[in-house]
């Protein structure tokens, strides 16, 4: 049984079904505080497969251990937490508490219960700004640019330590840009209230629920002017953890793994994919550039190749297509 942690989430909803499609049984422990029910039969019209559900607060240490005792769980993936940037500025205590307690309790109950094997939700936020557009997992931690980067970091390093006091096999996932949907539109990236990322932002402006977006920043020292980033389509990403889980299984310590596509894409590029993929016009202005926004990287693939055998298979097109088929069936 694997348990799977922030499983009615975006990216959790895409991993459960690639695990449940690949013959795993899967129990998703959610506190539903950002994901609604209805993802969960989702999954099941996707899947044919119903999931396990554990409603829980995993910062509540004995709540996870009760659940331990009445599942045997064989591995965890990781990805419960707090995840907007900009709210972890203003409000750091809520992600320092909820971040690293819940990983906290999850490692605790796993060496009570002898659960070695683990995939950490990471980011490549933990990079900082290392000075070079592609990063390589050998690149050390950057000055975090935000709390909700450090406690990728601290997780990062509190993993790191129990593995190597214990049989711990654990791999650190660092996403880049995951965007798009499942190709049936069923599951995707529904954010209440005004989002925080691109994708849902051209979409939204272009259903109309935004008034249009903006772009930050047209100045930058780049091909168009715009921010480059490596965007990856969620369906690839939630197959990596799928590989992530399978080489935890067969091999010890701890690996730090990129999950993105090798390739940069500019925010302009994006918009023109956007609209000439689907026939639509996206509505939006240049704006200032937004503090902190790193001018382009992108991943260096290839240590995700070479230990697991993964790689990004989806375009820019496919993501723009499903993030749009997503955005109009859910409206
Ligand atoms: N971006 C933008 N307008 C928006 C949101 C994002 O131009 O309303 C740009 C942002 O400057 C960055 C890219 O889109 O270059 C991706 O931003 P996002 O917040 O999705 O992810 P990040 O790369 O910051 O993790």
């Amino acid at each position: 049984m694997i348990l799977l942690t922030g499983g009615a989430g975006y990216i959790g909803s895409h991993i459960a079904v690639e695990l449940l499609d690949a013959g795993y049984d899967v129990i998703i422990a959610d506190n539903f505080s950002n994901a609604s029910a209805d993802v969960i039969k989702s999954i099941e019209t996707i899947t044919g497969t119903t999931p396990a559900i554990c409603q829980i607060d995993l910062t509540d240490k004995s709540e996870v251990e009760r659940m331990f005792q009445e599942i045997k769980i064989d591995a965890v993936i990781h990805l419960a937490g707090y995840k907007a940037v900009g709210e972890s500025v203003r409000e750091p205590l809520k992600y320092y508490r909820n971040n690293l307690d819940s990983t906290l309790s999850l490692l605790e109950a796993m060496e009570k219960h002898g659960v070695t094997q683990f995939v950490y939700s990471s980011s490549a936020t933990v990079y900082g700004d290392p000075g070079i557009v592609e990063y390589t997992e050998s690149l050390q931690f950057g000055a975090a640019s935000s709390p909700y980067g450090s406690t990728k970091e601290m997780c990062e390093r509190i993993i790191t330590d129990v593995a190597a006091a214990s049989e711990l096999s654990a791999v650190f996932l660092r996403y880049f840009n995951p965007v798009g949907a499942h190709k049936s539109g069923l599951i995707g990236d529904d954010p209440d209230g005004i989002p925080n990322n691109l994708m849902p932002f051209i979409t939204q402006a272009t259903t109309g629920k935004l008034p249009e977006l903006t772009v930050f920043g047209d100045d930058y020292p780049t091909r168009d002017g715009s921010c480059i980033r490596d965007y990856l389509h969620v369906v690839d990403l939630a197959k990596g953890h799928v590989s992530a889980l399978k080489y935890c299984m067969d091999h010890k310590g701890v690996e730090a793994i990129n999950l993105g596509s090798g390739r940069g894409t500019s925010v302009l590029e994006l918009i023109e994919a956007f609209e000439r993929v689907n026939g639509v016009k996206v509505p939006y202005k240049i704006g200032p550039r937004r503090a902190g926004d790193l001018a382009e990287y992108y991943a260096s693939p290839a240590k995700a190749e070479k230990l697991m055998g993964w790689k990004a298979e989806l375009t820019i097109d496919g993501m723009c297509r499903d993030a749009w088929n997503f955005a109009m069936k859910a409206h």
